[in-house]
């Protein structure tokens, strides 16, 4: 079998442009390991970088952000180019409007388990703790960059987001060997630290204490819920990115197996995140729902009110939870 990694550094090294593509409401990892490949190869190639939605104001440190561009509209907003390259997205709808035929090439690199290898190129590896160390794997393979302080301030908070700053169940000795390798291009892990988990606007403090207003416990006080409905963010001059995270408080509750977070959409319909500390897989609840992600992190979106849409995944989880 051919070796995914040395195919795909062939593919990346050898085109001219690349449009890295995010997935929807973009984390730390889709964003640093889109913008790794955006300092690594630098001004040597064309890359652009698209997400379908806005990126969390705290990711504003990393270097690069500046080029993200936030599409509306895919006919009119992505430009064509000789590889699309996915990274970190689970399936082809966490891109809206795609059309392969912009790209010569598809490039799938990611570590969500239920990934469909829509590309032409695929490098899935859930083991892996993060897509960005799979990103990490291939730049270190290629010779038509260098891995700098910059491309290893992606790379490294694309690892400790996905960790939960190395707590979750992926932190495992691979994830510790990267981070080490990465602290050795000269980046500084507490600025990191600092920038991600203790510089939130206050807009979003203020909407993190109405959402806690609404935890409940359901099934034994196995399963939390909180819920943020559409007319907090105007309350406090929040937006939807701000709850990035907020998930955490409700699964953080001593004997809750399962959190859940409900945000009502602007649009209408709710975006769920869930999250199991550890026997419960929500990944395949979420898959219930046409979303996915992985066993201890997963979310979907429901065309529901946010008072149906609990009492559906409360049904599926109360069931599986026995
Ligand atoms: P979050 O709850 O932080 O949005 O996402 C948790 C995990 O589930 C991430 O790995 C994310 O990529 C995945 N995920 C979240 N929403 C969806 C969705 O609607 N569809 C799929 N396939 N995966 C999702
Ligand atoms: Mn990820």
């Amino acid at each position: 079998m051919k070796d995914p990694f040395s195919e795909i550094v062939k593919v990346l090294d050898e085109c001219e442009s690349i449009a890295c593509f995010v997935h929807k409401s973009p984390d730390g990892d889709a964003l640093g390991s889109a913008l790794a490949i955006y300092n690594f190869y630098g001004d040597k190639k064309r890359i652009s970088i698209y997400s379908p939605t806005l990126y969390p104001e705290v990711y504003s440190f990393l270097p690069g952000i500046g080029s993200v561009i936030v599409y509306n509209d895919f006919s009119s907003d992505v430009k064509g180019a000789d590889v699309a390259l996915f990274l970190d997205c689970g399936d082809i709808g966490r891109v809206p409007g795609f059309d392969f035929n912009l790209f010569r090439e598809v490039v799938n690199i990611d570590h969500h388990e239920s990934n469909g290898n829509f590309g032409s190129y695929n490098l899935v590896d859930p083991d892996a703790p993060a897509t960005s160390t799979l990103v990490y794997e291939l730049l270190k393979r290629s010779r038509a960059g260098v891995i700098d302080t910059n491309v290893a301030i992606c790379l490294y908070t694309g690892l400790y987001t996905d960790t939960g700053g190395f707590r979750y169940s992926n932190t495992s000795e691979y994830a510790f060997k990267v981070a080490g390798e990465l602290v050795s291009y000269g980046i500084d892990p507490s600025r990191i630290a600092f920038e991600v988990y203790e510089n939130y606007p206050f807009r979003r403090m203020k909407l993190l204490a109405l959402a806690l207003e609404t935890l409940e416990l359901f099934v034994d006080g196995k399963v939390a819920v909180m819920t943020v409905y559409k007319d907090f963010f105007d309350k406090v001059g929040a937006t939807p990115e701000d709850t990035e995270d907020f998930v955490n408080y409700a699964r953080a509750i001593k004997g809750v197996e399962v959190g859940i977070f409900i945000r009502e959409r602007l649009t209408g319909g709710v975006k769920v995140s869930l999250r199991s500390k550890s026997y419960f897989n929500v990944s395949e609840v979420a898959r219930i729902f046409g979303g996915g992600g992985h066993n201890h992190a997963a979310g979907c979106e429901l065309d529901l009110p946010p008072e149906e849409a609990k009492l559906k995944l409360l049904a599926v989880i109360k069931e599986r939870l026995g």
